[in-house]
């Protein structure tokens, strides 16, 4: 949590000269008291800072911009005390670069009976004021989101918090750099991408480096080095197998890959199984271990799926449950309790497991290389989302689909790999068939931590189209939706 306590959201309070010296004294008095309880919330992660009270267009201009110049500003949060006249707020909100959220409260929770008089009244008109302030957020066709409630309130806290991860998701998104060794899979579409659209849209900037660079980044790596983090998976999983010298050659991988990631300050990596030139092995264990850490992946040269996986995993840090990368295999259709059964050749992370995962080393049918060490283990019991970035040609959409992952029915002996097994939303049935209705890739985030609201405001904040299968999800109705969506989109972009 520590790290996201750093960044601030700037709580900046809209009002006007009209009400007196008086009055606006006790408007800042309270929005520092507010800002206060709100940062001390355990449901807000992040630091909320009263800035100003807006009275004149230059004050918020200015505030504005040095929203945007801050670095430790991760987004604004506006609320109207007293009537604030939104022609005030229009040159700033016009240059606002970070995330808004509009919040619609008020300092009191009651109406004082007896006290009430034309005094508090003046006072105490956010009903009044934030609804001019949201004409101008509507006007100005400004993505933003509403909260709606008394702030002292845990439902308004949390709404709070959540829309804050987004934020962060934001601006991670806006710093993110993505680093591919070798190209997509041979052939496979759904991995593919336009990069510099995304890279104008969503900030990532996703650059190649060549496998033969990792190789020799490989053979640099010392026996002390990998001493060290061999003794850190024995300490934190199960050794299962009397094949050392390919957990070694797998620490060795996690060195070098993670020497490089550094170097350049990528967060996220992605590689492929047709390009391993000078390695011994697929990247298994390497490459759980550094999601473990907070790195994204993709495999098969999925760069937008990688992005996603660190996204998502800074957005929910402190929030158990775990994020990782994960693939649709294979079903199990027994009528009425149909469910998925996700896994990946090997690169599942272990933040999702429910027991201690075991190092264990087997053949790899792919890849033409030796066998390679990987960590085995079932996902855990609850609920979680799958999250699927597709471009869709001049745009991005955004697939979420609910998801409830249990315990797997079956042990599967003999299958070699990390697994989670899962109903999807609303039924397997009618979920896959929207899913594959959306175009949904069979790579996805699979997390427990975040949530969709989550990952739906961090949509409108990259400005992108969002999809979300629900329990209530029907194919008529999303067949409907993603028709007009396609038309609103293209008028769009
Ligand atoms: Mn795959």
């Amino acid at each position: 949590m520590s790290e996201l306590k750093n960044l601030e959201f700037w709580f900046v309070v809209g009002s006007q000269t009209l009400y007196g010296e008086e009055v606006l004294e006790i408007v800042a008095k309270r929005a520092r008291e507010m800002a206060e309880t709100l940062t001390n919330s355990p449901f807000i992660p992040c630091k909320v800072v009263y800035k100003v009270t807006g009275k004149s267009p230059d004050e918020i201009l200015q505030v504005m911009k040095e929203a945007n110049y801050s670095d430790n500003c991760a987004g604004i949060i506006t609320w109207m005390h007293t009537f604030s006249p939104s022609k005030m707020w229009i040159n700033g909100l016009a240059l606002l670069q970070k995330p808004y959220l509009h919040l619609h409260t008020q300092y009191n929770r009651n109406i004082p009976n007896t006290e009430i008089d034309m005094d508090f009244m003046n006072l105490n008109q956010a009903a009044h004021g934030d609804r001019e302030h949201g004409f101008i957020g509507a006007r100005m066709r400004i993505p933003r989101k509403i909260v709606v409630g008394y702030w002292r309130d845990e439902k308004v806290q949390k709404e709070i918090g959540s829309w804050m991860r987004s934020a962060v998701g934001y601006k991670v998104s806006k710093n993110l750099k993505v680093m591919r060794f070798g190209d997509n899979m041979r052939n496979v579409a759904v991995t593919e991408g336009d990069k510099v659209e995304t890279q104008i849209k969503l900030g990532w900037q996703v650059n190649t480096w060549t496998v033969g660079e990792l190789a020799d980044e490989i053979e640099k790596v010392t026996p002390e080095e990998i001493d060290r983090l061999v003794r850190e998976y024995e300490s934190k999983y199960i050794l299962n197998t009397d094949k050392t010298e390919s957990v070694r050659y797998q620490a060795r991988e996690e060195i070098a890959i993670k020497r490089m990631l550094d170097r350049e300050g990528a967060s996220a990596f992605s590689n492929t199984f047709e390009d391993l030139w000078g390695m011994e092995q697929l990247p298994g264990l390497a490459t759980q271990h550094l999601m473990e850490m907070g790195y994204g992946y993709g495999g098969e040269g999925d760069w937008k799926t990688a992005a996603m996986v660190h996204i998502v995993k800074k957005m929910t840090e402190g929030i158990p449950g775990g994020t990782t990368f994960m693939e649709d295999y294979t079903y199990d259709l027994e009528p009425g309790k149909e469910l998925s059964l996700g896994a990946h050749m090997l690169e599942v992370c272990p933040s999702v497991a429910a027991d201690k995962p075991r190092i264990e080393v087997h053949p790899l049918g792919i890849g033409n290389r030796k066998d390679p060490a990987r960590l085995v283990f079932e996902g855990h019991e609850g609920p979680g989302i799958v999250i699927s970035l597709i471009d869709m040609g001049g745009r991005v959409r955004l697939i979420v689909q609910d998801v409830e992952a249990i315990k797997p029915i079956y042990p599967m002996p003999n299958l070699p790999v990390a697994r989670i097994m899962w109903k999807a939303m609303p039924d397997l049935l009618t979920g896959a068939h929207c899913w594959i209705l959306a175009g949904g890739a069979h790579h996805t985030v699979f997390t427990y931590a975040a949530t969709a609201e989550m990952m739906e405001d961090w949509a409108d904040m990259m400005e992108i189209e969002f999809v979300h299968i629900t329990k209530n999800t029907t194919v008529e109705a999303l067949k409907h939706d993603l028709f007009l969506s396609d038309l609103a989109w293209k008028l769009r972009s």
